[in-house]
């Protein structure tokens, strides 16, 4: 067992290739949600170094946008290796900062750099296109080309991943970066971007702005007309606010906010695997996934056995620090997060939900400055509780029943948001139907676990716009220009 308390990390600033304080001198702590302990501390940027750092974006552009894309390519498999290579170094530090399980983080690790990996491949196939004439005398030539310097604010819950599904595709189009993690994680961004580095990244082709004023760093990079894109992961009440700021420079955006992901399980289901694919989903992270099942609906001919799996499932989840072996739900990322997870539960439990499993205080013999939850199953959740409109971010789960396939796709999509939503059934012309129906980016069909960086992760309604990963993923790095070309026929 590692004594995280033991680990400190003091990182700094990364502008123009170099590693720096912030101009002001100053610097923030950050904590281990498991035991609030200080585990390290970072520079603390304001609006000078990150004007700086747009400086470095801006000036390493050109250069890099002319960079082949093979070896763009390279150099973006080259991170990837070494993220592999630091996995268990990176985990330790992510487990530190985020309070995931360790073997989760390792999880998170080699999907991150799978980011890079699969963006590294991308960077060689920005095809344009050559329009056949509509005039015999013209040709017309369509360029894919880098939209310039961009940004990317990342949340916490999964530090790495979030900022290699940004950077891997504006490295590979050729783009320029500056990116500011949330302040509960930026020492997992620190090592990503070293990696970068390491890997032979350029001086000021990637920035890291690590900050404990994110409005601030925000509205510099809105403001700024050479930053031409903004990529932001987060909630999605500060999506609405950069959606409103990025008017002044017309900025493209892509946006992922907030989920609120139903599951359905249909009668026909296998009853094992729709029980894992929903633990999987739910419990993920200990719940603080934007895609995790926040909605369970069950069909009333499967919702006994179903119930019945869950709670024998859920009781048996190992809560603890990411740092024990055997832990399957680690810490919540801080107080408020608890503070939310358990307004749900009694919410619910006021307005007539029965609790199956959990509920109580979750501290235990746990250190007193640790953010744990049980992990909590409730049955005969409706409409009107907290659990079914707002994001729960924690480990409880909420089964309502349903009786007809009408009803359940009614119930998923009476939503603002939408994001993922799974569906459990062996009825394959029921899945392809109900996935076709659902208002929704994602669909996980007996799939608990959909993200790839293969596929085009994002979502609809209010959960945002635009996709990270596939070959979706780069179109939001690349602006799009054609040549005319007269006089060609004489
Ligand atoms: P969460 O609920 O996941 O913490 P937030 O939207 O608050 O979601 O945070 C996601 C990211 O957005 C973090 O990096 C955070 O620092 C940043 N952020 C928060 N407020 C603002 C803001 N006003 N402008 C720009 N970025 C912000």
């Amino acid at each position: 067992m590692t004594d995280t308390a033991t680990i400190t990390h003091d990182e700094q600033l990364l502008i123009g290739g170099a590693w720096r304080e912030a101009a002001s001198g100053r610097r923030f702590d950050v904590t281990d949600p498991a035991t609030g302990e200080v585990v390290g501390s970072v520079a603390d940027a304001d609006r000078d170094d990150v004007s700086a750092a747009i400086d470095a974006a801006s000036a390493a552009f050109p250069a890099w946008a002319a960079t082949p894309a093979r070896e763009r390519g390279r150099l973006l498999r080259r991170a990837a290796d070494l993220m592999r290579e630091r996995s268990a170094a990176i985990a330790a530090v992510m487990t530190a900062e985020q309070g995931m399980p360790l073997a989760e983080a390792a999880g998170e690790v080699e999907y991150a750099a799978g980011f890079l990996e699969w963006f590294g491949g991308e960077a060689e196939r920005i095809y344009g296109q050559v329009v056949p004439p509509s005039n015999a005398d013209k040709r017309v030539l369509v360029l894919r080309q880098p939209v310039g310097v961009t940004a990317a604010i990342t949340p916490w819950n999964f530090p790495a991943a979030m900022l290699t599904r940004k950077l891997g595709p504006a490295l590979a189009a050729g783009c320029t970066s500056v990116v500011k993690p949330a302040e509960a994680t930026p020492l997992t961004a620190v090592e990503v971007c070293r990696a970068l580095i390491d890997a032979g990244a350029p001086a000021g082709v990637v920035n890291l702005v690590t900050s404990s004023r994110p409005a601030e760093v925000g509205d510099v990079l809105m403001s700024d007309a050479r930053v031409r894109k903004l990529s932001f992961t987060g909630s999605t009440e500060v999506g609405k606010e950069l959606i409103r700021k990025s008017a002044d420079q017309v900025m493209r955006l892509s946006l992922e906010l907030g989920g609120h992901a139903p599951a359905i399980v249909f009668d026909d289901a296998d009853l094992d695997d729709a029980v894992t694919q929903v633990m999987a989903s739910k419990f993920r992270n200990a719940g603080q996934t934007c895609v995790c099942a926040n909605r369970i609906y069950v069909q009333r001919g499967i919702h006994d056995a179903f119930r019945a799996a869950m709670a024998e499932r859920v009781a048996a989840l190992r809560v603890g620090a990411g740092t024990e072996p055997g832990v399957q739900i680690g810490p919540l990322i801080d107080d408020a997060a608890v503070t939310k997870v358990r307004r749900h539960v009694e919410d619910a439990i006021e307005r007539g939900a029965e609790l199956v499993v959990g509920g109580e205080p979750a501290n235990g013999d746990r250190p007193s400055g640790g953010h744990f939850v049980t992990p909590t199953l409730l049955d005969g959740v409706t409409a009107d509780m907290l659990l079914s409109h707002e994001e729960t971010f924690g480990p409880v789960a909420g089964l309502t029943v349903f009786d007809t396939e009408d009803e359940a796709i009614a119930m998923a999509n009476d939503t603002p948001f939408g994001l993922a939503a799974y569906l459990l059934t062996r009825d394959y012309a029921r899945m392809l139907r109900v996935a076709e129906r659902l208002e929704f980016g994602i669909v996980g069909a007996n799939d608990g676990a959909p993200s790839v960086p293969s596929a085009p992760f994002g979502g609809v309604k209010q959960s945002g716009f635009g996709r990270e990963g596939g070959d979706f993923g780069i179109d939001e790095y690349l602006s799009v220009k054609y040549v005319s070309i007269g006089g060609v026929a004489s």
